[in-house]
């Protein structure tokens, strides 16, 4: 991931940065009660809901920097409702409980996460494109009602437009969970494990997807949120655009061609945002398992290890609720309600 060019740990103070990479507390002694592999926002998550259980010691660690993986090249869009029209539901339920995990965060941790309460407008260039998958939250807006809320809309277009989602910028909330814990070791990786009696057999299938962003110089032009396909409406009146889906794509390097065209594709939509400059850009890639959902489970065959892998282009969204599900297993023996859709096994077993 090219997370050094994404805006996010420009927007940190110099501490906040700092902390990305220097851990912090001691390594409990004579071991972890619980060991956190993974300082991305699943394993920040996942350590600060097992430490708030009060499960016993815990220590995160993490190969480079907290947020070095896909977390701090992600969006940061925090959107369960749009996802009604590409997600299955026990995956869109998990979302929407996610997310008012992190308003309770917003409330509860010191300082905040950064969440941003924002609007989402899609906009829908074939008229009534969304109507027959409408979900409740939806508020459907006729052209001209688009057109006042985004003026300079070269086309004249329908839209759908769904209030209170929200975004965040994912290395601050990886630095607001993280101070809250009482062990962090960065630049330390996990090389081995060791299991007591059978075999561990794990295998499942996974690739990634990469992903270009970029966002621009300051400008006057103003969104009302997030306008979905264009941009959303970041700070200092900047667009931040993209999130494209490479598929095929392997090469970490960001490709200039892609950023072409999400600049092309804005000023396309946007006639006067011709010649606005480019601040940052950059490329990352999304885990994801052959069917789209998250594995969520206790590594099988074992009584002391849990997992969790592919959250796509849902995982900062996902990461309290997740965390929650994780914690609760751990400290109680509770599974999921609905165990068998996040199973880490469900790829080998025969379909129907
Ligand atoms: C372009 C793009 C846009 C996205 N937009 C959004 C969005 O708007 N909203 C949303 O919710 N999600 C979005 N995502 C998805 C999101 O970024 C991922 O689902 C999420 O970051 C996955 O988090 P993670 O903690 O599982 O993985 P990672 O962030 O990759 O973290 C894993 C960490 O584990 C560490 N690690 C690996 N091996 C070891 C080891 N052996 N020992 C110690 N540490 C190790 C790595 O260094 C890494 O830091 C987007 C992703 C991309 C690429």
């Amino acid at each position: 991931m090219t997370e050094a060019g994404a805006i996010w740990r420009d927007q940190l103070t110099a501490d906040e940065r700092a902390a990305l990479g220097r851990g912090h507390g001691s390594i409990p002694e004579p071991h972890p009660d619980i060991l956190i592999v993974g300082g991305g926002i699943m394993g920040v998550a996942a350590a600060a809901a097992c430490h708030e259980a009060g499960i016993g010691s815990v220590l995160l660690i993490e190969t480079g920097r907290l947020g070095t993986g896909a977390t701090g090249g992600a969006t940061g869009l925090l959107i369960p409702e749009p996802h009604q029209w590409s997600d299955p539901e026990p995956l869109v339920d998990l979302e929407r409980a996610s997310l008012e995990r992190w308003r309770e965060l917003e409330q509860r941790l010191p300082g905040g996460v950064g969440l941003v309460e924002i609007d989402w407008i899609g906009l829908a260039p074939h008229p009534g494109g969304f109507a027959a998958h409408q979900p409740p939250a939806v508020e459907w807006l006729a052209p001209g009602q688009v057109e006042q809320l985004i003026p300079g809309l070269a086309r004249s277009m329908e839209g759908a437009l769904i209030r209170r989602q929200a975004r965040i910028n994912p290395l601050r909330a990886v630095t607001r969970l993280a101070a809250a814990l009482p062990a962090v070791a960065t630049g330390v990786a996990a090389t081995g494990v060791t299991i007591r009696g059978d075999r561990l057999v794990l295998s499942i299938p996974s690739d990634r997807v990469k992903g270009h962003l970029l966002v621009t110089e300051p400008t006057s032009v103003r969104l009302p949120g997030i306008v979905a396909p264009i941009a959303t409406q970041i700070e200092d009146g900047r667009l931040l655009a993209g999130g494209t889906f490479d598929i095929g794509d392997e090469d970490p390097a960001v490709q200039p061609d892609v950023i072409e065209s999400i600049m092309d594709g804005l000023v396309v939509a946007l006639p006067v945002l011709k010649g606005l400059g480019i601040a940052y850009q950059w490329c990352c890639f999304r885990p994801r398992h052959p069917d789209r959902r998250p594995v969520i489970d206790r590594v099988p065959g074992l009584d002391n290890a849990w997992l969790t892998s592919g959250h796509f282009r849902t995982g900062i969204l996902n990461a309290p609720a997740t965390a929650a599900v994780l914690a609760r297993w751990i400290s109680d023996s509770q599974p999921p309600a609905e165990p068998g859709t996040w199973s880490a096994t469900r790829f080998s077993r025969p379909a129907g």
